[in-house]
């Protein structure tokens, strides 16, 4: 069993930041495990959601940002209906996500390809083309995924073969641009 020193590793503006950009008071969290026991998706966490919380009050930056949990979750906001102080849990896993991408982690590199793949195309398009998101994402991961899907969606025209681009695209590129920019800051 791996011992951690958390005095070593402890970062307390990691949690600062992850308050700040979140909104949310993290201190508030008092490890009801209400979060945990509603999470549909604690069964795949390396780390459930209610330690997710204990770790960032540690200021363990390491352990939550390169933790497979945060790209797992769904953002379905059971956790944060089922807090009794109303943090806003799912929205903090938002922002780590986030985190984790700026900062060059992300341990579920399928899941970020496709993030990537369905945010180009937005980019592009103004909305997403999910035929052109599907082969950036096989070329991406070079992994072929629901092939068997492509017929069925085709035959019901649920599945379009030419981008179709929405009035005001340029409005969404700008706003990509604009966090670019926040990015580059
Ligand atoms: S939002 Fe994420 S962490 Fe919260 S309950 Fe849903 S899957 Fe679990
Ligand atoms: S439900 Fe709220 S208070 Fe309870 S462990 Fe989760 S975040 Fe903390």
């Amino acid at each position: 069993m791996t011992v951690l020193d958390l005095t070593q590793s402890f970062d307390a503006s990691f949690a600062d930041k992850v308050a700040k950009e979140s909104g949310q008071d993290l201190s508030l969290c008092y490890q009801c495990g209400n979060c945990t026991a509603g999470c549909p998706y604690t069964f795949a966490y390396d780390l459930p959601v209610s330690k997710v919380m204990r770790a960032l009050q540690w200021g363990q930056k390491d352990i939550v940002l390169t933790c497979k949990s945060i790209w797992l979750c769904a953002t379905c906001k059971t956790c944060t209906t089922r807090c009794p102080n109303g943090i806003d849990v799912a929205r903090i896993m938002d922002v780590l996500r986030q985190m984790s991408r700026r900062q060059g982690y992300a341990p579920e590199k399928k899941i970020k390809q496709f993030q990537d793949s369905f945010l180009d195309s937005v980019k592009k398009h103004g909305r997403v083309f999910e035929l052109g998101t599907m082969l950036r994402f096989i070329a991406r991961s070079r992994r072929l995924t629901d092939l068997d899907l492509g017929p069925k969606t085709a035959m019901k025209g649920k599945l379009h073969f030419r981008a179709r681009d929405i009035c005001g695209r340029e409005e969404v590129e700008k706003i990509f641009a604009r966090y670019q920019e926040g990015l580059d800051e």
